[in-house]
């Protein structure tokens, strides 16, 4: 076997996480408990998303990110739901930057592996696209996922605003995978407010991003027409 077989073979044996981030508090969505619990096609909508993972293969390790204060919570539903996916408890952070930082501290140092960071609250992910963010990531150290733009975009400077070609843009969704390597050592930083995913963090590290082709129903359940327009995805898929 030649040396670049070996180093192929290596990366294909490479060992895979997923984080999945459920740390924030959902105010956006209103209620009392956290939109990751809340009920899609009767079942919590953190349990569909950690469901996709597993369904992609079962020797992915699992972390969940949850608010320390709704870890009771979730192991009642995991009890109630009879929930037998193995995963780690993480505790979440002030911002979702934080809510990562401590899920890669649950992560060793070891050789290399893959890691997915996907949101909770998109449980309509297809496992095609999570297959394909690991496969783009071994091959360039990244894979975010995103989406052309369907609306037209303004730009918005001072009292005044103007047209800007949406071809320029795309709509970054998750799962964004990339090597531990590179995740670990980008989340060495401080939090800045730029850091509203983790393609920011690692962009802000001086790495390349990749990008790959999500798909428009992997929506993020944030406001309550998200919640009723997810019981109609449900019944159509
Ligand atoms: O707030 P936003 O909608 O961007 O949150 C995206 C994901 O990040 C959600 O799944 C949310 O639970 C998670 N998050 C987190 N820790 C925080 C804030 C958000 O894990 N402190």
């Amino acid at each position: 076997m030649t040396r670049l077989q070996c180093i192929l073979q290596d990366i294909h044996d490479m060992k895979k996480y997923a984080i999945i981030v459920a740390g924030g508090m959902g105010l956006r969505m209103g209620g009392d408990q956290p939109k990751q619990f809340m009920l899609l096609n009767n079942l919590p909508i953190l349990m569909h998303t950690i469901q996709k993972f597993f369904m992609v293969s079962a020797d992915i390790n699992l972390l969940v990110v949850l608010p320390e204060a709704h870890k009771t919570t979730w192991l009642e539903l995991v009890k109630k739901y009879s929930f037998n996916i193995a995963h780690t408890v993480v505790n979440g952070g002030k911002e979702r930057f934080h809510s990562v930082k401590n899920a890669l501290e649950h992560i060793a140092n070891e050789e290399e592996a893959l890691v997915a960071i996907h949101d909770a609250v998109r449980p309509f992910i297809s496992t095609k696209v999570i297959e394909n963010s690991f496969a783009v990531a071994e091959k360039f150290g990244s894979a975010v996922t995103c989406v052309p733009l369907k609306d037209s975009m303004r730009k918005i400077e001072g009292e005044s605003n103007y047209a800007v070609d949406r071809k320029d843009y795309v709509c970054i969704q998750t799962p964004q995978t990339f090597l531990l390597s590179v995740l670990k050592n980008s989340y060495s930083v401080n939090w800045n407010e730029k850091f509203t995913d983790d393609a920011s963090v690692i962009e802000h590290a001086g790495f390349p991003i990749h990008l790959i082709a999500g798909h428009y129903s992997n929506i993020k359940i944030t406001t309550p027409e998200d919640l009723l327009i997810g019981e109609v995805l449900c019944s159509v898929t």
